[in-house]
């Protein structure tokens, strides 16, 4: 007998997906955490954009903490912005491959030779810049809309010795930044006392979901790697997020060690293809999933949560 979901058992299944958001986690064993940023940022487009870079380096400096920068030529724009993402390697960081023009894969209208294009394109201007490194990461985790382009992009990747440079934490640091400049303009300051808040709890959950679906598929926590961009609610909060992150029992690793994990490396199966590689294999798995668990209303939710608009 083929079995249709009745709509309670829909909306139960809805409730219980944003009922998971707000649930208090208990401590159970240190979970381990390493950082990467994506894109950069463009001295000539943003002002302030070189204060923006130094102070994500110098937080990362205090915590001691070695992670990866993936910028994208489109992101960065010349000269400048190169110099920039250089200082990541310089502190000994790695620098990955986010694209020249940071394509989104699943569009129909973005061909695999354009994108592959694009990869080469970034490959030529940051392989002179300091511990760079052939780790490719997809811009918005989109790995392809169908096989082909799905499987042909692995394929050239692996041809030509890139890593794949997956997330295991997808967050979206994007929509808390806006807030952050929205506030700043503002001149808020209690706002962004309360944002700062709202930011970390945040992280903090989407990290626990993922560890949570991570135990589900895997059957351990693994080494995870979390998304966040080079922006500036990241310059102001890195410290306190990455305290934050101590407190409720997460140990810090560096970038590199994390990706020896195989989870990182694998292919996805799916179509379209990409996301967290946490969410992509429980997707293989069949498991049903919240999605998108990157979502506007989850975030509001939170604001309100937070006494914030
Ligand atoms: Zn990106």
């Amino acid at each position: 007998m083929i079995k249709h979901k009745t709509k309670s058992e829909k909306s139960l299944k809805n409730s219980l997906c944003i009922a998971s958001l707000f649930t208090l986690y208990t401590i159970t064993q240190a979970k381990e955490l390493a950082l990467s940023f994506d894109d950069g940022v463009n001295p000539q487009q943003n002002p302030k954009a070189v204060q923006i870079n130094q102070q994500i380096l110098d937080q990362l400096a205090e915590h001691q903490i070695k992670s990866i920068v993936f910028p994208s030529l489109v992101k960065i724009g010349d000269y400048q912005g190169k110099q920039l993402i250089a200082n990541w390697g310089k502190a000994g960081h790695l620098i990955g491959n986010h694209s020249a023009l940071h394509q989104n894969l699943n569009k129909s209208n973005i061909t695999t030779q354009q994108y592959i294009q694009s990869i080469q394109d970034a490959d030529l201007v940051l392989n002179t810049l300091p511990r760079y490194k052939r780790i490719y990461r997809y811009p918005f985790l989109k790995e392809g809309n169908t096989v082909e382009k799905r499987d042909a992009v692995y394929q050239w990747l692996k041809n030509n010795q890139y890593a794949l440079g997956g997330v295991s934490i997808d967050a979206s640091d994007w929509f808390y930044n806006r807030k952050y400049l929205q506030y700043t303009k503002q001149a808020d300051t209690e706002k962004l006392q309360r944002l700062k808040q709202a930011y970390i709890w945040h992280l903090l959950n989407r990290a626990e979901y993922y560890d949570q679906l991570a135990v589900q598929t895997l059957q351990r926590s693994p080494k995870h790697v979390l998304l966040l961009h080079v922006n500036q609610i990241n310059a102001a909060f890195l410290s306190d997020v990455v305290t934050a992150f101590k407190q409720q029992g997460w140990t810090s690793i560096s970038t590199k060690q994390a990706f020896d994990e195989p989870i990182y490396t694998q292919q996805s199966r799916n179509i379209p293809a990409g996301e967290s590689v946490i969410w992509s294999l429980a997707k293989t798995q069949g498991k049903e999933l919240c999605y998108p668990a990157e979502d506007a209303p989850y975030e509001l939710e939170n604001l309100k949560q937070h006494q914030l608009d």
